[in-house]
């Protein structure tokens, strides 16, 4: 079966997760060209109905390990590895983020696959599937295709839509043995910092604070601006304001933290690094504002303004009130 297999990621309360659904819509309208299944994995006890309802966005078959444990990495290898090679799947897709990377390396040295990541595009060739990657600081767009099967293709958080197309999935119970190491950690609690109750990954407008805004106490002024903003709008952080202590590690955009695509991200006082930009890239408008004319974040902003921020944000946030209305 030339089928491919995504991951829905679930909280506790069994919602799934909108990255995961946009990589069921994706595999959904690619498995119909290529002429196969569009499989989901789902672990942990989720009802029926809930698992059915990924036919809603173009899933066709839902496999169920309800006593694989959700949110570690190893026991979801055990189960997709098992599925793939069970089913005879030829690809498994995934939408990014932290655990979809980490599932999706694990699968390849797994199942000894080839691996394409950060993927913003995916094509059918000669009824075979070609990731399009973009390279050297996303000048340039790579066409990588698959010589063996599986492939596996990791995409850009926020890459693939997630498109409701009507429709329910039959649900397949699977039994899955895991491996030793599998069972090594424990999910003890699933949750999220202080702070992170505002979902970076989610939100249209993000305001980032680096270490121009000085200190801890710095934050304020972008937690004034964001909620100005209001909406679906939240504060980010870069790594060195995080390790120094200033704001909660759940913030972090970049490399070692989240990858955001927000339609506004605004910069104060980030310098602009690559381990940084790699995690806000993507945003559809990025305005930084930054004391240093040569900072490098001006090399990829849409709007640079060369300032002191401590002047600036206050004076944005009064704006964005005024025109608000208050
Ligand atoms: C393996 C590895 C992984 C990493 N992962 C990440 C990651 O995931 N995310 C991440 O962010 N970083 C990461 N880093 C760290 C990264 O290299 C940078 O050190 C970090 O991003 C810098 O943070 P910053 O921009 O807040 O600080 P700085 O680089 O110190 O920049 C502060 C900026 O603020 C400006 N500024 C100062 N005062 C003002 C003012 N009053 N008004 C306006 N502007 C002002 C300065 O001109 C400067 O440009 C990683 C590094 C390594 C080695």
């Amino acid at each position: 079966m030339a089928g491919i297999l995504t991951y829905a990621l679930h909280d506790d309360e069994g919602n799934f997760n909108k990255n995961s659904l946009g990589a069921i819509s994706e595999a959904a309208k690619l498995a119909g060209q290529i002429g196969g299944e569009a499989g989901v994995m789902v672990v942990g006890d989720i009802a029926d109905d809930a698992c059915a309802a990924l036919g809603n966005w173009g899933a066709t078959k839902v496999y169920r390990a309800k006593d694989v444990p959700e949110g570690l990495a190893q026991p979801v290898i055990d189960a997709m590895a098992k599925v793939i090679q069970d089913e005879g799947f030829s690809y498994a897709l995934f939408g990014g983020g932290l655990l979809g990377f980490e599932i999706g390396a694990g699968l390849t040295a797994r199942l000894n696959a080839g691996v394409t990541m950060e993927v913003t595009e995916v094509k059918v060739q000669d009824g075979k599937l070609v990731a399009e990657r973009p390279i050297l600081q996303d000048s340039q767009i790579a066409d990588v295709g698959y010589v063996s099967e599986p492939g596996i293709i990791i995409g850009r958080l926020n890459a693939f839509d997630a498109n409701e197309s009507g429709g329910t999935a039959e649900v397949i119970d699977v039994q899955v043995e895991l491996s030793p190491w599998s069972t090594k950690a424990k999910m003890v609690q699933r949750g999220e910092q202080r702070g992170a109750d505002v979902d970076i990954e989610g939100a249209d407008i993000l305001v980032a604070g680096g270490r121009g805004l000085g200190k801890a106490e710095g934050f304020e002024l972008a937690e004034e601006l964001a909620k100005a903003f209001g909406g679906n709008s939240a504060v980010a952080a870069t790594r060195a304001v995080v390790d120094a202590g200033w704001y909660p590690y759940a913030a972090q955009i970049g490399q070692t933290g989240k990858t955001v695509a927000p339609k506004l991200y605004l910069a104060a006082g980030i310098s602009g690094a690559i381990q940084h930009k790699v995690g806000m890239q993507s945003s559809e408008n990025i305005v930084a504002i930054n004391k240093d004319a040569n900072a490098p974040i001006f090399e990829f902003s849409d709007l640079g303004i060369v300032g002191d921020l401590n002047k600036i944000v206050p004076k944005l946030t009064e704006a964005i009130k005024a025109k608000k209305g208050g």
